[in-house]
This record gives C-alpha cells, sequence and structure tokens, in this order.
C-alpha cells in the first residue's frame, strides 16, 4: 500500500483527544515511526517552526488533528481566538506539508461546517449552501478554510490531501470543564459530582431538544486509520453513528450509567445552538467501514477515563 507501516506518519495535535486516539490506534496497526511533537516542541502556530519541522522529518503522511476547540460557550465567547488560531496552524501545517513535498495529509474538520438549518440527515453536498450556526460561526469558518485549502492543492499542485468531518467526539483525555467543554463530558463530570454531593438535581444547559449525535474517540480513529490504509483520496467524508439522541435522552444516559438518580433541571438562560446536527455517512459505509461502539459502552469508557484521572490528578 502506498502508507505502510513503516512509513513516517507526523500527528500534529497528538497529545490532544483526537491526536493521542490517533497515535494508540497507529501503534496497535504496527506503525512504529508515529512523530507526536508535544507543543513545547512544536508550537503550530510559528510558521517557521512547522516548515522547518516538516522540512527536516519529511513525513509520508500528516494527520492535522491539532485544533483550538471546546463547547458552545468556549465557540461563543473566544471567537477571535477560534478563527485566528485554526486559520494559522492549518496554513502552517497544509501550506508548510506542500512546501516541504509531503504528498499525504487527512485534515480533520467537524461537523459545524454545515449550515445551521440544513436537511438531516447533513450529505458532505451541503457544505457551502446555507448561513452557519451563530455560536460557533468563527470556528466553522476556519475549518471551512482548512477543507478549501486541502482541495485547493489538490487541484492546483497535484496533492492528495484528504477532508474528513467527524461528528460530536467523546472518549479519553477530554476536556472535563465545565464551562468550555462540550456536553458530554460536561455531563459526565456534572452526574459524577452531583452523586458524591447527594445532590438532587442536575442542571444541563437550554432546552434539551436540541440533537446530537456523538462518536467515540477510538472510532474516529479507526476510521482516519482505515482511510490512510486504504489510500482513500476522495471528496470529504463524513465520520459519524449515523445516529442521533436528544440532549435530555442524553443526560438521562449519563445518570444511569454514573448512577446518579436526580431530577433534571433545563438552563434556558444557556443557547441551545444547532437544533439538529445528524451526519449522513453512506459514503464512509459504502467504503466499509461503521462505528462499533454504542453510545452507552463509549459513555461508560469515558466515565471511567474522567475518574480515573481525577483520581491520578488528586495523588
Ligand atoms: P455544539 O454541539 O456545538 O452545540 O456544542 P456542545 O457540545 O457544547 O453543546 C451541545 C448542546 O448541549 C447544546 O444545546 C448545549 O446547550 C447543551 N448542553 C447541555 N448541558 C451542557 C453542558 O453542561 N455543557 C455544554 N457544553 N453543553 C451543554
Amino acid at each position: 500500500t502506498v502508507v505502510d507501516r513503516s512509513s513516517k506518519v507526523f500527528v500534529a495535535g497528538a497529545r490532544g483527544m483526537v491526536g493521542s486516539a490517533l497515535v494508540r490506534r497507529l501503534q496497535a496497526a504496527g506503525y512504529d515511526n508515529v512523530l507526536t511533537p508535544s507543543r513545547q516542541e512544536l508550537d503550530l502556530l510559528d510558521q517557521t517552526a512547522v516548515l522547518e519541522f516538516l522540512r527536516a522529518e519529511q513525513p509520508d503522511y500528516v494527520f492535522v488533528a491539532a485544533a483550538k476547540v471546546g463547547g458552545i460557550l468556549a465557540n461563543n465567547t473566544y471567537r477571535a481566538d477560534f478563527l485566528y488560531e485554526n486559520l494559522v496552524l492549518e496554513c502552517n501545517l497544509v501550506h508548510g506539508a506542500h512546501r516541504a513535498g509531503v504528498q499525504r495529509l487527512m485534515f480533520l474538520g467537524s461537523s459545524c461546517i454545515y449550515p445551521r438549518d440544513c436537511p438531516q440527515p447533513i450529505k458532505e453536498d451541503y457544505l457551502l449552501t446555507g448561513p452557519l450556526e451563530q455560536t460557533n460561526e468563527p470556528y466553522a469558518i476556519a475549518k471551512i478554510a482548512g477543507i478549501k485549502l486541502c482541495e485547493s492543492y489538490n487541484l492546483q499542485h497535484g496533492r492528495q490531501y484528504v477532508s474528513v468531518m467527524p461528528t460530536n467526539l467523546y472518549g479519553p483525555n477530554d476536556n472535563y470543564d465545565l464551562q468550555n467543554s462540550h456536553v458530554l463530558p460536561a455531563l459526565i463530570r456534572k452526574a459524577q459530582e452531583a452523586k458524591e454531593r447527594g445532590d438532587r438535581s442536575l442542571a444541563v444547559w437550554g432546552s434539551g431538544n436540541p440533537r446530537r449525535e456523538f462518536l467515540y474517540v477510538e472510532d474516529l480513529a479507526d476510521a482516519c486509520v482505515f482511510l490512510m490504509q486504504q489510500g482513500y483520496d476522495g471528496p470529504l467524508a463524513n465520520i459519524g453513528t449515523g445516529e442521533d439522541v436528544t440532549i435530555r435522552e442524553l443526560a438521562q444516559t449519563v445518570m444511569r450509567v454514573v448512577g446518579f438518580e436526580g431530577e433534571i433541571v433545563f438552563d434556558s438562560s444557556k443557547p441551545d445552538g444547532t437544533p439538529r446536527k445528524l451526519l449522513d455517512v453512506s459514503r464512509l459505509r459504502s467504503l466499509g467501514w461503521r462505528a462499533g461502539t454504542t453510545l452507552e459502552d463509549g459513555i461508560r469508557l469515558s466515565w471511567a477515563d474522567f475518574c480515573q484521572r481525577r483520581s491520578e490528578a488528586r495523588l
């Protein structure tokens, strides 16, 4: 194959939730030449440093798993940071990879790139057919720019830079900050702490009615490595489970897993965001890939990771 086990693979963002899952998946598949520089070793916002790194290392494949990410409140509050940092690191990595002569790269986007009110499930073709959700528009614009950057280097320079669009992700190494995280890690932490305190209720932001699809990050990593090994260089590909739940149902599932029996109280001062965000995953399914982890199993594994990391941090 084009990218075999002796290939040199650079995972940008290797310490994050997605990057670390990719590194584990690559190692499990027998790749033993994986570059995982930390932020201290390589500042992805530094154009010169990134170009020098790529020129010196000459990777066979680059995963762009680095991004400034966060939940609905973080995206809405730090709008300039989300736009600027994501644009700069994408430019540094994609343009840098091209200048260094890297032929293959995978750029990870996000399902929020699609128009707010587009038909469901969301097909890849709906990109740029309508206005975006306001709360995460800067992040979405940066990710759309990343997709177009890859597409343009392919068209102008014959590169094979692929873009994949994961749905909402969760799993080991997630961010559990109560203000800035995504809904799933936030609910795991809130439910666990409510249980420990003996609370009677759990605060859930918004109305509970928005629908979201959740993919366990190990499944995402599996899909990415699957596409890399296939030598996939087709158009952008959604990665999800093909199923969604309401935020209310999600909260109930988290409470069941964690073992917290209380009442859900909705906080209407917080935004709902997009009403629904379910990806059409038929493109990936036609290539032979499907998510393997159920939502309940994934939540159980993430909860265990949260409890373990919290106890280690307290030692
Ligand atoms: P989004 O998918 O970009 O909207 O990002 P989030 O994962 O942050 O939020 C998804 C939905 O969950 C939104 O409707 C939030 O209002 C709702 N939600 C409920 N409780 C929480 C919470 O504690 N934290 C977060 N981040 N969202 C919550």
